[in-house]
């Protein structure tokens, strides 16, 4: 998040001049090519574990619904 120091505040990138200085105080404040902060080869991914997650809930509630099928068929039928 770019900050201008003369005017103490934060700018959103696009909020700057396209030099990247601040529209006020015209001080240096950043490069408009440094935001996004992610690397430029795509978008961003969740972290690994967070497929882990999803995949551990997914095996869950599967295996869940496998029981409960099994427990209305015994109870049913
Ligand atoms: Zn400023």
């Amino acid at each position: 998040m770019p900050w201008c120091d003369g005017c103490d505040r934060f700018y959103k990138p696009g909020s700057l001049a396209p030099d990247g200085t601040c529209v006020h105080c015209g001080r240096f404040i950043a490069s408009p090519d440094d935001e996004p902060d992610e690397p430029t080869d795509g978008p961003s991914r969740a972290p690994w574990h967070f497929y882990l997650l999803i995949v551990a809930v997914v095996v869950y509630l599967g295996w869940r619904l496998v029981q409960g099928i099994a427990w209305l068929a015994h109870r049913y039928l």
